[in-house]
């Protein structure tokens, strides 16, 4: 266990720029609930009406090829759901739909850990998810791929994630899928708040989530509508003994 003289760091988004060059920190995690049909179904949720906003704490993103998480004692069912994971390098309020794109530096595929035995008492309860979405590493992330100076949103609706936990698939869908885009998404979040660069982006799950066990092997990948890997994650998943 960590003691209480640990020093930690502000997670780096090395592989991104602001636009005078330097490197970008990573600053407030937000992350859209119910952003899949079939996830929302699969949880007997509803469809949200607008997008389903909540927030991690920052000591839950690790960013890198490889992470190990490990599994919190106060929990007895984690969850991973893989998700599109976009990191912006401006800042503002009110950001125009048609402009949403600008704001974006770069984007990796991530795990949005939940503990979900934790997060369904929240909900009967009626208190906040915070807990079950929050504990350290809970939301690992890719190296993030620079936005290419000229490319095609269009073509990133043909993107596809997918998750597998031990070599078997979990969760397989295309970023088309989702209910609300990405410049529908950075609108909406900067209608409520103000924006920074270094913001990061956890966009929601397709359904197939799942337990993870101590021992799990979980591979996220985000492959190009031309079949190429675009990102990918792996993360080993383990107990305190
Ligand atoms: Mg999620």
């Amino acid at each position: 266990m960590m003691n209480s003289t640990f020093q930690p760091a502000w997670p780096q988004l090395s592989d991104l720029k602001t636009a005078n060059g330097n490197e970008l920190t990573a600053r407030t995690v937000y992350c859209v609930g119910r952003n899949f049909a079939e996830h929302a179904s699969e949880m007997n949720s509803p469809i949200p009406k607008e997008p389903l906003i909540f927030t991690k704490p920052i000591g839950s993103l690790v960013v890198g090829a490889e992470a190990t998480v490990q599994l919190p004692t106060q929990s007895n069912e984690v969850h991973h759901e893989v998700e599109w994971v976009v990191a912006l390098d401006r800042g503002g309020k009110n950001i125009p739909k048609n402009e949403a794109w600008d704001y974006v530096a770069g984007w990796g595929v991530g795990i949005d850990l939940t503990a979900r035995d934790l997060q369904s008492a929240a909900k009967k309860a009626g208190e906040p998810w915070a807990v079950s979405k929050g504990f350290d590493g809970f939301g690992p992330v890719s190296h993030f791929t620079p936005k290419p100076a000229s490319f095609f949103p269009k073509h990133l609706e043909d993107y596809e994630l997918k998750l597998t936990v031990n070599g078997q698939i979990r969760q397989r869908d295309k970023l088309s899928s989702m209910l609300f885009t990405l410049p529908e998404l950075v609108r909406y979040l900067s209608t409520l708040f103000t924006l920074r660069p270094g913001d990061i982006l956890f966009t929601g799950t397709p359904a197939g989530v799942s337990q993870v066990k101590a021992g799990d092997h979980c591979r996220a990948v985000l492959m190009s509508n031309t079949g190429e890997l675009e990102s990918h994650l792996d993360v080993k998943i383990t107990v305190d003994k």
